[in-house]
């Protein structure tokens, strides 16, 4: 005889899996050209330099590389984002940054510290799928802020506000996922602005700001005048040196950059140390500008031969957007249309994206689709969009 064990905590099973990781795993047979993932060109990698950091990082003190260390993080690398930061106009000193395992941790690290169950969160419609998750398992209530071509829409959001009272506004504001959108600086200077007259918490995640291909950079959220006590700054190391290191960081206003450190304490105590010493050491003696600068000119093509093809590929009537930078092209077919349904022709066919419709909150659109353009060159992504143009009968 034996008796069960007590069941699963709701929020564990009120939370699926993400359907992207499903489907990504359902395009990795060979001979598929995939839009579907979110990856980084893996042979733009600079392995040679950072094989070498990681040389360095042992050949300094191997003891300290193997080590347990401060929950904060790697001073070396805290002062080294912190310069990094700072030079996009932003000022920051080491002490303002805390070293994460990839910025997803800092995602659910801000979550734990400001979310309790029932609190409303407020997000962009459609966003990122894995801040879903991050929230869903928080208990919150998620709300969507309207928006446009642009992203949010701050007259939306200011009437959200007062109305539903949240704890936190969650916002991709640069070449968002799923979506690319960027948004314009007026509307970050008003979205700074209700933040600061309504009071609410601004989490500003931005992975792919570096990766601008042209036009300017706009300034952070986090930089206006008002929102410099309220914003968490999410940053990533994944896009401009590699995911596999899982090294991202967090820029806060001291009370809750302390109690996300007490938060990572029970998460996982602190980020891999021979990890962030490499990366230190990367930071020192090699050029990561010169380094994306290359990256950003190999994506760019690669950008611009999807969007060629799409005018080729997608029936009359579609419309697609052109991100200045990022890793993601949003597109939506013609009334009648259903990019879920078609993802089933297109893999017959050896070619994949990914259906809009789990990025929403509420009721989804599915005619939208994500396409990512990074990890195919120009003449695959070519032969990709005639695939996707036969597989919708063109
Ligand atoms: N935020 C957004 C919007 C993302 O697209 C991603 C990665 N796909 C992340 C956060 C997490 O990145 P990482 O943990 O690798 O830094």
């Amino acid at each position: 005889m034996s008796a069960h064990p007590p069941a699963f905590a709701a929020r564990a099973t009120s939370v699926g899996g993400s359907p992207v990781r499903e489907i990504l795993a359902l395009t990795e047979r060979p001979g598929v050209i995939s839009f579907a993932g979110g990856l980084p060109a893996p042979e733009l990698f600079d392995t040679e330099g950072l094989r070498a950091a990681y040389d360095a990082a042992f050949a300094a003190s191997a003891a300290r590389a193997l080590q347990y260390s401060t929950t904060e993080g790697a001073p070396e690398l805290r002062a080294a984002t912190a310069a990094r930061v700072t030079a996009r106009g932003l000022a920051t000193d080491a002490d303002d940054v805390l070293i994460t395992t990839g910025s997803q941790q800092a995602l659910s690290l801000i979550t734990s510290t400001l979310v309790e169950p029932g609190d409303v969160v407020l997000v962009e419609n459609p966003t990122y799928l894995a801040a879903l998750q991050a929230f869903g398992l928080a208990g919150a209530r998620v709300v969507p802020v309207p928006c446009d071509e642009d992203g949010l829409l701050p007259d939306a959001l200011a009437d959200i506000i007062t109305r539903e009272r949240p704890k936190l506004l969650y916002t991709v504001p640069t070449f968002q996922n799923p979506t690319g959108r960027t948004l314009p600086a007026a509307r970050r200077a008003a979205v700074a602005e209700i933040a600061g007259r309504l009071g609410l918490w601004l989490v500003e995640d931005d992975p792919y700001s570096d990766l601008r291909y042209e036009g300017r950079h706009l300034p952070w959220l986090a930089a206006h005048a008002g929102a410099e006590d309220r914003t968490a700054l999410l940053g990533s190391f994944s896009k401009v040196m590699a995911p596999g290191l899982r090294l991202g960081w967090l820029r806060a206003p001291a009370g809750l950059r302390r109690a996300a450190v007490v938060a990572k304490q029970a998460a996982d105590l602190h980020t891999s140390t021979v990890d962030q010493l490499a990366a230190a050491h990367y930071l020192a003696a090699a050029d990561l500008d010169d380094h994306v600068a290359a990256v950003r000119a190999a994506y760019r093509v690669r950008r611009d031969a999807l969007l060629a093809g799409l005018r080729e590929a997608l029936p009359q009537g579609s419309t697609w957007n052109r991100p200045e930078g990022g890793m993601f092209i949003w597109a939506r077919l013609p009334e009648g249309h259903d990019a879920t349904a078609l993802l089933k022709s297109a893999v017959a066919h050896d070619v994949a994206f990914v259906p809009g419709a789990p990025f929403y909150t509420g009721t989804p659109d599915p005619r939208t689709l994500r396409l990512s353009f990074t990890t195919h060159t120009a003449q695959e992504i070519a032969v990709g969009v005639e695939r996707l143009g036969r597989a919708l009968d063109r």
